[in-house]
């Protein structure tokens, strides 16, 4: 059945009123009809089935025909800082980062990022990103929508991921310290941060940074990994290793 983000506004009682881009999917993509059923996601963890009662041109009305708790969300709430990537790949590691089941995304403007300044951002870039990850959450029933936040540059994001929980850097330069003895006595219910670089890695001095905000370095075994299979690996062990894998 298709699920769907919607506000908790469109609710009222058993009533539901949709508006807006939502019509469009319901009528023209998927060409829906009345009594058909779809779930609704309010994104604070409550789902709803629903049977379409009315379509038209700019609105759907649906009944709600029964309710329930999602409990989708991991219990570790997991931050991917990941180096801007060229192309799709950072799409890709949004899709399946959300699939997963990682809580948040900051977009990180590392030293060797393809992309210049921040402002190279385009609004049109930032608001694909935002549908993907609509798009990937209902897909995995998700009960809340992961967080994208604007892009940042390096030395604020180490600063603001100091303030969180253990904050990881999957570095390919570090021989000891390996990711799986970092979790073993992690605590679940606090933030986890882990930073990704880009294409090109992270630069020495973006190392140094990291480890002076107590982000550690972390070695992912030895093979190199591109920057999207080091972050989708990196987010499985973890999710998998606190429990939420499986
Ligand atoms: N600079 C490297 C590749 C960078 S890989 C080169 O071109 O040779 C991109 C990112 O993936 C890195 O910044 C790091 O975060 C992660 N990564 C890839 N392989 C890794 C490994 N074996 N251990 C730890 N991190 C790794």
């Amino acid at each position: 059945m298709h699920r769907f983000f919607i506000s908790p506004t469109a609710i009222h009682d058993a009533r539901v009123l949709l508006r807006g881009t939502i019509v469009h999917q319901i009528r023209d993509v998927l060409r829906m009809q009345p009594g058909a059923e779809i779930v609704l996601l309010d994104n604070s963890g409550n789902a709803y089935r629903a049977e379409i009662v009315m379509i038209d041109r700019d609105t759907v009305r649906a009944r709600i025909t029964d309710q329930w708790k999602l409990e989708t969300e991991p219990t570790t709430r997991l931050t991917l800082y990941q180096g801007l990537l060229k192309g799709q790949k950072f799409d890709w590691v949004l899709q399946k980062g959300t699939e997963l089941g990682i809580t948040r995304f900051v977009p990180l403007l590392a030293a060797r990022c393809v992309i210049g300044n921040l402002e190279d951002v385009s609004d049109t870039r930032l608001e694909r990103w935002q549908r993907i990850l609509v798009e990937a959450a209902e897909q995995a029933g998700r009960a809340v929508l992961p967080h994208i936040t604007a892009p940042l540059l390096f030395a604020p994001a180490c600063a603001s991921a100091a303030q969180s929980g253990l904050a990881l850097m999957p570095w390919e330069g570090e021989r000891s310290r390996g990711l799986r003895e970092m979790l073993q006595n992690v605590d679940k219910s606090k933030e986890l941060s882990v930073f990704i670089g880009p294409e090109g890695g992270f630069a020495d001095e973006e190392v140094a940074l990291a480890q002076a905000h107590n982000i550690l370095p972390v070695s992912l075994g030895s093979r190199i990994l591109r920057a999207e299979t080091a972050a989708l690996a990196t987010a499985s062990a973890i999710l998998y290793e606190l429990g939420d894998l499986g």
